[in-house]
């Protein structure tokens, strides 16, 4: 069975993004009372980002891929309202470019892929991570990436699929990669197995020892 979000599988851990982002902003607030700009504390204070990671299930916001996969050196602060946009679409994050509503975690594929996609007030509610963008697209069970049917004739999203690339080889290797790295963590978090964790365990590891360095050298991460 696939999740209802096209990033998640069914073993990934629940998480909820408002939440967490909201406890981390008070922490912020707190610590840096006078900071304009939580990108810049985020970027410069050691411990935020890895807490922007956590708020996010330590995977990327846009496409699910965990830190545990490809190492947290390949995740960077994404802004979801492109810092150079125009005004008006500047102005659909009422809480400014640089609050921390608008900043996510992301991998540096989606971050360099998305780049300066613009959102506006149409699209940003379907594609904001934060928002609809798990529902906007779906996972099939080969676990390619499409347009979930209500969108289909939706320029914005049509457009937003195509830079991100949701329909490249490398979004259904990483699937893969993704679901077996969480079926080990869950299979490591249940007691009831006993015994036969570890030997789960020991075989999804194998796998994931095997498959994650050709994912990182192969010529579709490069080009995906
Ligand atoms: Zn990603």
């Amino acid at each position: 069975m696939l999740a209802d979000d096209f990033r998640l599988n069914e073993f990934s851990p629940d998480v909820r993004v408002d939440t967490a982002k909201a406890s981390l902003k008070e922490e912020l607030l707190s610590e840096h009372a006078h900071a304009q700009n939580m990108y810049s504390v985020i970027q410069r204070h050691h411990g935020y980002k890895e807490k922007l990671g956590h708020a996010y299930g330590d995977r990327c916001a846009y496409c699910g891929v965990p830190i545990g996969c490809i190492g947290y050196q390949s995740f960077q602060i994404d802004y979801i309202v492109c810092k150079n946009g125009n005004a008006d679409d500047r102005a659909d994050v009422p809480t400014g470019i640089d609050s921390i509503e608008n900043l996510a975690f992301a991998c540096v594929n989606c971050n360099g892929k998305k780049h300066d996609f613009t959102l506006t007030e149409l699209s940003l509610p379907l594609l904001s991570p934060d928002m609809d963008l798990g529902t906007t697209f779906v996972r099939n069970d080969d676990f390619s990436i499409e347009i979930s049917h209500e969108y289909a004739g939706c320029k914005p999203v049509r457009a937003f699929y195509d830079r991100m690339h949701y329909g490249s080889e490398l979004r259904r290797i990483d699937y893969l990669i993704a679901s077996l790295f969480d079926l080990d963590q869950y299979v490591n978090s249940n007691d009831e197995l006993g015994e036969l964790a570890s030997k789960i365990s020991d075989l999804l590891r194998l796998a994931l020892g095997s498959l994650i360095p050709r994912r990182n050298k192969s010529s579709i991460a490069l080009i995906a």
